[in-house]
């Protein structure tokens, strides 16, 4: 076989919400001093993790292991607000990451809950950001998966029911959902804006874009990584063959075997060195040339929260 060909998605791996998250717990630990104590992964990606435990991060599952009185980052993907509470009961110091566009999705759930309306999340069961959302009015929230479970679900008043959305779920899925339960009840009200943002639409696009032309995508991030998840889905989807790695060492030789036109993006949560070392190590099998795909600049930028930023 001669020259491989990469193409490389763009844009691919961090988002504005990741990046903020991990600068959070970095000047956390320059503030404050090791050791910060982190309430799950800050996201989901184990070198993230990793990274930020060399520095002095701990993480723990739930905020009854924080010793009393030490600082407790809250992850990116939003709590409920027990789990506030439960921080707050323990005399602990929050820094709080959760995504500004995960926040407006609880938002949104609040006001909804406020004006006594059933609210119907089109989300993963039990992925930690659905958890969180869930927990801001359990007695209003009601999970709904996927169509199936859109033809399904009942709501104590029809004429009284919005939905709102997981932020990382598959933008065409999530559309079908939602159509179902539109169908369903004529009077459902909608978030102001779509709660899918803009990082998880615009990956999406990109992956689909060299799916096209790829015999073989691979996707950087972790396996809990829902919107890397969507990555690879979506590849598949527009007929390539894809697998999601952590890094370039889990790449299995077979699946290059007969692949010219290799894909490459990475999850919002995966840094951008995996890539730069999965292209390298491809190189090291033969000739390669690399293509940059698409070019949409991001331009989103969060504030940090005041207990970091000055
Ligand atoms: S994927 Fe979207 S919602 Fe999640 S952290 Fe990034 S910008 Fe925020």
């Amino acid at each position: 076989m001669g020259e491989r060909e990469i193409l490389l998605a763009t844009p691919r791996s961090f988002c504005a919400g990741v990046e903020r998250a991990i600068e959070i717990v970095e000047r956390a630990l320059d503030r404050f001093g090791p050791p910060v104590y982190v309430r799950r992964q800050i996201v989901h990606n184990r070198h993230v993790v990793a990274g930020l435990e060399r520095r002095g991060a701990v993480f723990v599952e739930e905020a009854d292991e924080v010793p009393e009185g030490s600082v407790l980052v809250l992850a990116a993907h939003g709590v409920a607000p027990v789990v506030r509470q439960q921080a707050a009961d323990r005399g602990l110091r929050v820094v709080d990451a959760t995504c500004p566009l995960v926040a407006k999705v609880h938002q949104e759930v609040r006001r909804f809950a406020a004006g006594d309306r059933a609210v119907l999340l089109i989300g993963h069961h039990d992925h930690e950001e659905v958890v969180g959302t869930h927990g801001e009015a359990p007695e209003n929230v009601i999970v709904v998966a996927d169509p199936d479970e859109a033809e399904r679900v009942e709501v104590p008043d029809p004429t009284r029911v919005s939905y709102v959305m997981q932020t990382t779920l598959a933008v065409d899925e999530a559309a079908e959902t939602a159509a179902v339960l539109r169908r369903r009840f004529p009077l459902l009200s909608a978030p102001h804006r779509d709660d899918i943002c803009y990082a998880t639409t615009n990956r999406q696009r990109a992956v689909r874009d060299i799916a096209r032309d790829s015999d073989l995508v691979l996707v950087l991030g972790s396996q809990n990584s829902s919107n890397s998840q969507r990555l690879a889905e979506v590849a598949e989807a527009a007929g390539a063959t894809a697998h999601l790695v952590d890094d370039a060492t889990a790449v299995e030789l077979s699946w290059l075997a007969g692949s010219r036109r290799v894909g490459i993006t990475a999850g919002a949560s995966a840094p951008p060195a995996l890539v730069d070392e999965l292209v390298q190590s491809l190189a090291g099998l033969g000739p390669v040339s690399v293509h940059e795909r698409g070019d949409l600049v991001e331009d989103v930028e969060f504030t940090l929260p005041k207990e970091v930023s000055r």
